[in-house]
């Protein structure tokens, strides 16, 4: 049991909860950051960040959160390991969270959990998981070098993936439901003139197959209802994002997707609960907007505090 009550208490170490973290301890308010598994979150899965204002050659993901990983902690921020599983009480002077086997309250609440990859949900995903299934090619693509490998999804993140694995594989299928891509028109223009990376349009997976790992797709063009099949030792899925809310339910309200609404203050419908980052239901899920929804959360909870 820890019985002392902080001022703010952020949940998630993605780049909302450190930059809120930063902020909030800058404002010389106690602050506790509690990170299930380490600090960075989806950010350390990226190679190379091409689009974080500031760096005009890019920066690698793992040292962008060793920078705001010091820069939060050199103003004090305090970190916990630990996974949040529930929200116990929410009074106006103190909310308690469980975390495994122990207790912490806080004030106000920063809730900056972020988002994990969907599943397809087909056969073979599950079995064939780590054995050429993959939802991260910047951590897996180094396995499959010269080899033939499969992107499935049409959005920023496929399509950035596939560019990535061109430099390692012989070569990148991509496999988009749509005849038309959903990345934003730089990435698009890239893939498409890449001599490395070729479409397979208007068409789903159907299996993965593969005895030991993954050796083929079962494949099906939607709009000519025809099936066929691709050989490929790699499968990188990249199928939209599932915000982190289970442990909320019954505590705040969620959209029909399971993400956070807030106003803009990043305040939620329950006063003194806050959320930013991809969490929360909006428009565009980058690090420079998990950053401006951090540093808002914070200063708003700052607000907070000062009314009680
Ligand atoms: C492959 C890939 C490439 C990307 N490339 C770029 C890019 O080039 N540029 C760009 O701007 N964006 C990129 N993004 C998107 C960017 O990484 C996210 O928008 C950003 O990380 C969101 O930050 P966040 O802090 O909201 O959430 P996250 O980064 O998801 O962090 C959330 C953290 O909360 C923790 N957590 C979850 N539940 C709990 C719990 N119950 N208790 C404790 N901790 C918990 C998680 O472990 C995680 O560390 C990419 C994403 C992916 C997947």
């Amino acid at each position: 049991m820890n019985s002392s009550i902080y001022d703010i208490i952020i949940v998630g170490g993605g780049p909302a909860g450190l930059t809120a973290g930063l902020y909030a301890s800058r404002a010389r308010l106690k602050t506790l950051l509690i990170e299930k598994i380490a600090l960075g979150g989806q950010v350390t899965k990226s190679e190379q960040i091409e689009n974080y204002p500031g760096f005009e050659e890019g920066i690698s993901g793992f040292q962008l959160i060793q920078n705001l990983e010091k820069q939060a902690k050199g103003f004090g921020l305090t970190v916990e390991t630990g996974d949040v599983q529930a929200i116990v009480s929410l009074h106006k002077n103190k909310k308690t969270l469980k975390v495994q086997d122990r207790e912490f309250h806080c004030k106000a609440l920063i809730i900056a959990t972020g988002s994990e990859s969907n599943a397809l949900g087909v056969e073979g995903e599950d079995t064939l998981l780590g054995r050429g299934v993959s939802y991260c090619a910047t951590c897996d693509g180094a396995f499959f070098r010269d080899r033939e490998v499969a992107v499935v999804g049409g959005g920023d993140a496929a399509v950035e993936e596939a560019l990535f694995l061109t430099r390692l594989v012989k070569k990148v299928h991509i496999i988009h439901r749509r005849d038309e891509l959903r990345a934003i028109k730089i990435l698009q223009e890239r893939a498409l003139a890449h001599e490395k990376i070729a479409f397979i349009w208007n068409t789903v997976v159907e299996k993965i197959e593969g005895e030991n790992s993954v050796e083929a797709l079962k494949l099906k063009n939607i709009k000519e209802d025809r099936a066929f099949s691709l050989s490929v030792e790699g499968v990188f899925i990249y199928v939209g994002l599932r915000p982190n809310t289970t442990w909320l339910k019954n505590r705040l309200p969620l959209t029909e997707q399971g993400f956070i609404e807030t106003d803009h203050g990043m305040e939620t419908s329950l006063p003194g609960v806050f959320a930013a980052g991809d969490v929360r239901h909006k428009l565009l899920r980058q690090i420079a907007t998990a950053v401006g929804d951090g540093s808002t959360a914070a200063f708003a909870a700052e607000k907070y505090l000062d009314s009680l």
